[in-house]
């Protein structure tokens, strides 16, 4: 068993995070910088060292337009035990467009501000050096695709400008499908799958070399997406069905599928999408992420596990806290006897593998 000190070494690739949008909304992130250490939010550079943090997919999400953001009140429906949220509206594809080049370019200028402590890596030489150099490396990824035309004229040049990953829906129907709405209990297979360009969206993704998400996608969207890809099946953010029944969750069989594509799972740390009993709120042990880990590497083997935190996205466990806790989870997984080649896969090894995998342009 590694001992804490070889833990807290190991650097860490996470699956997800929405500190762009933190860092752009004064309403969320207090407008708060990337380069000091803050007590808003989960992730900023000073602690991203401390945690041991080196890099991970930077999503670019649109929130729908409005002060209530993604979601307002009335869309949730609560009783005792259940729960379920209406899926937001769609957005308008030039506002997507054009909100998403504002958070690239404070994608781009983050990284030239940063004296070389941050870059935006487009190849997996990139990302390997700034492993290798301490540098953090952000990976530009779309949470949804709405800002991508139906006919996918603006993709290359979303790649050109350092897109790596796209997520093809958020929980909300766009042009290439429909998002899973947020409900517990229930499975994910609600509503219809792929669009023609939907599908159409995967081959193209698969043609550049851009990792395509399934985190968000409905079973449907899923499945197609599944049999369409040549490349290893990505789910930046979820967790299990089997402990959490909420339709985000992934269910045994499509765990089966990532596995068998050679792809991974990003464990998410939202409390919302962890707790067995469908609770939204409060507090969660740090046991509890570390049940989600145990549960899909005993479902898919260890090549297909890895991190996707959610950061500064979500309500995460107390006993992770923000970044900084990084290092406390790998330890809590030494704990459960994972050795060091194990850790190092699921802290890193298994995102670089598959992106390695799906960036086949240099
Ligand atoms: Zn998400």
């Amino acid at each position: 068993m590694p001992s804490r000190s070889e833990a807290l070494r190991m650097p860490v690739f996470d699956g997800h995070n929405d500190t762009l949008l933190n860092l752009h909304l004064p309403e969320r992130g207090k407008g708060r910088s990337f380069f000091t250490r803050s007590a808003t939010g989960h992730l900023d550079l000073p602690r991203a060292r401390e945690g041991g943090y080196a890099g991970g997919l930077f999503a670019i999400f649109v929130p729908t337009p409005g002060p209530a953001g993604p979601w307002v009140p009335e869309m949730i429906h609560q009783s005792a035990g259940a729960y379920e949220v209406r899926l937001a509206d769609p957005i308008d594809p030039d506002h997507a467009a054009a909100f998403s080049a504002r958070l690239l370019g404070d994608a781009r200028r983050l990284a030239a501000d940063s004296g070389g402590g941050v870059a935006v890596v487009r190849t997996t030489d990139e990302l390997h050096a700034c492993l290798a150099r301490g540098v953090l490396a952000m990976v530009l990824h779309f949470e949804g695709a709405e800002a991508i035309d139906a006919r996918l004229q603006r993709l290359e040049d979303f790649y050109r400008q350092g897109l790596r990953s796209i997520g093809i829906t958020w929980s909300r129907a766009n042009a290439f499908g429909w998002g899973v709405p947020f409900k517990f209990p229930s499975t994910p297979d609600i509503g219809p799958g792929l669009t023609a360009a939907g599908k159409e969206l995967v081959r193209a993704c698969n043609d550049l070399g851009l990792l395509v998400d399934l985190a968000h996608l409905n079973a449907r969207g899923f499945w197609d997406a599944a049999r369409i890809s040549r490349a290893p099946l990505v789910v930046s953010h979820t967790a299990a069905h089997a402990l959490a029944p909420r339709s985000r969750n992934l269910t045994d069989d499509q765990l089966a599928a990532v596995a068998d594509s050679h792809g991974v799972v990003g464990v998410t740390f939202a409390i919302s999408d962890l707790t067995p009993d469908g609770r939204r709120e409060g507090d969660a042990p740090l046991d509890l992420v570390i049940r989600h880990f145990a549960y899909l590497v005993e479902r898919m083997g260890i090549d297909h596990v890895a991190f996707g935190s959610d950061l500064d996205g979500t309500s995460i466990p107390r006993d992770v806290g923000d970044v900084t806790g990084f290092p406390r989870l790998l330890d809590a997984l030494a704990a459960q006897g994972f050795g060091p080649e194990d850790l190092r896969r699921l802290a890193h090894g298994n995102w670089l593998r598959v992106i390695a995998a799906t960036w086949k342009r240099p």
